[in-house]
């Protein structure tokens, strides 16, 4: 179907023209009609990939914006968003920086890379944070690091557990060592929730990479995985020419990371919610007999 690879020749049809100009012009296909599946290549009526995004024929999660993990993942109406509002002091003054946020903020609909409040997860109330790749990569700067600290705080006071889906370029390079300086400060305030015998849950989801993978992605309690997603620091080439070896081919992939220990379950897509709202059950206070683990 190279037809549909050619996406240079479709373009929206603007519901706003008239319909004059519509017969004017060539016919045209609007391109969300259809999408290409990356791994198995066949053509899918987007209506046939479902809330989830999941490629019918091979099972390829389709990447999806926080706003649609949030839809398939929390019990509906139940999420309160917090920490809003907080802008980068682009310490840097990098050169295309403020559009380059700017631009991001209008395509997603978000103040940040992180979507961050409270929700409840099949019944059961949570700390929720989901990164969006679709924002600059899903960089973490210092307002990502910030959000993700506050939220830390907030469920450490509120008792509350922490539910965080990664995805991440790796470090925010516009903001300098100033991003760097992130994995510290979050990692801090997990260690501060774990001591209070509180539960950290991350999911990684694709692609999860760099200073995020390296700091508070693996410092969950219980790490998930959705299938056949990229988890790693550095990236692959940098790595096979720094040990001069060729790596295999699914190195950097969850299920390659679940067969060495870094991953302790893959779940799909679609079964997501009723998962971690297991898991969160099974960790309440009372489930536990009231103890902390101090
Ligand atoms: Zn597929």
């Amino acid at each position: 179907m190279a037809l549909f690879s050619k996406k240079s020749k479709y373009i929206r049809i603007n519901p706003n023209r008239s319909r004059l100009d519509q017969h004017n012009s060539t016919p045209e296909v609007p391109n969300e009609l259809f999408a290409k599946c990356p791994s198995c290549k066949h053509t899918i009526y987007t209506k046939d990939l479902g809330q989830e995004k999941v490629c019918p024929f091979c099972g390829y999660n389709f990447r999806i914006s926080a706003h649609e993990r949030l839809a398939i993942v929390a019990d509906a109406e139940s999420f309160t968003e917090l920490f809003t509002g907080l802008e980068t002091t682009d310490p840097l003054q990098f050169p295309g920086y403020s559009e380059k946020l700017a631009a991001a903020k209008a395509k997603t609909g978000l103040d940040e890379a992180v979507l961050t409040g409270v929700a409840t997860i099949a019944g059961q109330k949570t700390a929720l944070a989901i990164m969006d790749a679709n924002f600059i990569m899903a960089s973490m700067g210092m307002i990502v690091g910030e959000k993700l600290t506050q939220l830390f705080e907030y469920a450490t006071a509120e008792r509350l557990p922490i539910v965080i889906f990664t995805a991440s370029g790796g470090a925010r390079m516009q903001e300098g060592i100033m991003s760097l300086m992130q994995m510290a400060k979050i990692s801090a305030a997990v260690k501060r929730h774990s001591t209070a015998g509180l539960l950290y849950l991350t999911v990684l989801t694709d692609p999860t990479t760099g200073g995020v993978t390296a700091s508070f992605a693996m410092l969950g309690d219980i790490i998930l995985a959705e299938p056949q997603t990229l988890v790693g620091f550095a990236g692959r080439r940098v790595i096979e020419q720094t040990v001069r070896e060729n790596l295999p081919d699914d190195f950097q992939k969850a299920e390659f990371l679940q067969a060495h220990g870094f991953i302790d379950k893959i779940v799909k897509r679609t079964e997501l919610s009723a998962t971690i709202g297991q898991i969160l059950r099974l960790h309440r206070p009372e489930a536990r007999g009231g103890q902390q683990d101090v």
